[in-house]
């Protein structure tokens, strides 16, 4: 299945705006278009008994309309709607200004009808661009203003002439006005509407997509298990001789194959444990246990690395603690040894320790200190991602990993209701904290006051 990534696509709005205007200017130019044919019949009537050179330019202008909407209209369709919309407002402006000039009383519809142009051009051109149409609007009426206090109209039509010529272009006006605040609610609606639909669109192809990854990781990392397992435990029984003595090199090589199949072992579960988090799948457990279990876990799996790297390890667990606990220890031990595994890996001298202690009455700590090279502060949000790991390729020592540890233990955390903190310093070391709160078995709150006191 082929599904388009929403992050490298266009801003939808931007494509949504400029097919919008393109289509405002279309729009605008078939009702020009429209409109200009009364018009003409209109002109042709009023001026059958003027005949005279500037009447002859009023008519030419006003029939001009016709073929500069057409014009108009198909620049607008070619892709260009803004050059469309100069088109057909300059000329309205222009043309509104000749005969405001030349034909006397024309000049009423001058304010109205600019107005009426800068709305519609605001509609049409991006909000930046409306402000040409409105100064140029604001210049040209001036300057009819001006022409008009020296110049007298060369046409003077009679009272009739021009109350027939008002009130048309005034029905035309509101006509014109009830079209156009149509065509944009119905175009905003249709926009959003268009929007609200693809945005659900996209995301139940996300969820398929993320359901899908997920159900792909969990089924692939389960089939790699088992035969990773047998590699494990075959490669384990000819380490032990069950199948007769090795040779060195044999040997070695089967303590390879043995590390590395373990290793990956670790990679697959680290994999199938997040898709589980993020599929919604992993249960957490709800059990007593008890605290020596997971110390002595923690302990049989990080003392050895940590004498292997001779760096001291230690373990304390604060005599306020109870002895049991409600949880799930095996994803307790699970954060513990993420968390270990990373002090123990990144440090190459001086201690580990880990703490786990009372933080008042309702809470309990796990505490891992190290004294390794320490993780910047801008960092701090970042290693709790999936699949994100510091840059350290100016470090010496670079140490091999999935990023994955650090994201598990936070959401296991997240699950269990508790809270995980770090605190750094580069070239000291580095603090995590778990803060998780404190469940006792079959106890009530009181007893478990008693035990912390
Ligand atoms: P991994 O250890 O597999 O790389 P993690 O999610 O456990 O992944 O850790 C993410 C990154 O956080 C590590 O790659 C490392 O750069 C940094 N980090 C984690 N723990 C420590 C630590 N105790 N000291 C220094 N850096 C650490």
């Amino acid at each position: 299945m082929n599904f388009a990534n929403p992050f490298k696509t266009q801003s939808p709005y931007k494509q949504i705006e400029t097919a919008r205007r393109e289509r405002m200017v279309i729009a605008v130019c078939n009702a020009a278009m429209l409109f200009s044919i009364p018009l003409i019949v209109l002109l042709t009537i009023v001026m059958l008994p003027l005949t005279s050179p500037a009447m002859a330019l009023v008519y030419t202008f006003c029939a001009g309309i016709l073929p500069i909407s057409f014009i108009a209209k198909r620049i607008a369709i070619s892709g260009k709607p803004d050059a469309g919309s100069y088109v057909i407002t300059v000329y309205t402006l222009l043309l509104t200004a000749f005969n405001s000039v030349v034909l006397d009383g024309i000049h009423l519809m001058l304010v109205p009808g600019y107005l009426l142009l800068i709305v519609i051009a605001g509609m049409m051109l991006p909000p930046k661009r409306s402000y040409i149409i409105a100064g140029l609007a604001s210049v040209t009426y001036l300057a009819v203003t001006i022409l008009r206090t020296y110049v007298e109209p060369p046409v003077s039509l009679s009272l009739d002439a021009i109350e027939l010529i008002v009130t048309f272009l005034g029905v035309m006006t509101f006509i014109f006005m009830v079209f156009i605040n149509q065509l944009t609610t119905k175009d905003l609606r249709k926009a959003l509407d268009n929007a609200t639909y693809d945005l659900v669109e996209m995301n139940k192809k996300l969820e398929l997509a993320s359901e899908m990854k997920s159900q792909f990781t969990a089924r692939t990392s389960h089939e790699l298990r088992t035969p990773l397992s047998a590699i494990i435990v075959f490669s384990d029984l000819a380490l032990r001789d069950a199948y007769g003595p090795l040779n060195e090199k044999l040997r070695n090589a089967l303590t390879h194959v043995s590390h590395s199949a373990r290793h990956l072992k670790r990679v697959i579960n680290d994999i199938l444990d997040l898709s589980k988090i993020e599929a919604g799948g992993l249960e957490i457990f709800d059990e007593p246990f008890e605290l020596t279990d997971l110390v002595e876990t923690v302990e049989s799996s990080c003392q050895q690395i940590a004498e292997e790297k001779s760096i001291s390890s230690s373990i304390w667990v604060s005599p306020k603690m109870p002895g049991q606990l409600n949880g799930d220890i095996d994803r307790l031990a699970q954060v513990l040894l993420n968390l270990t595994g990373n002090a123990i890996k990144f440090t190459e001298e001086g201690e580990v320790e880990v703490r786990i202690e009372p933080q008042g009455t309702s809470k309990w700590c796990m505490i891992v200190r190290d004294t390794g090279p320490g993780i910047p502060e801008d960092q701090f949000a970042t290693i709790f991602k999936a699949y994100r790991q510091l840059d350290r390729t100016a470090s010496p020592s670079k140490v091999k990993g999935t990023g994955l540890g650090l994201a598990i233990a936070s959401n296991l955390v997240q699950m269990m209701s508790g809270d995980i903190e770090v605190e750094s310093e580069l070239g000291v070391g580095t603090t995590f904290t778990v803060t998780l709160p404190l469940r006792l078995p079959e106890t009530s709150d009181e007893e478990a006051a008693k035990v912390l006191a």
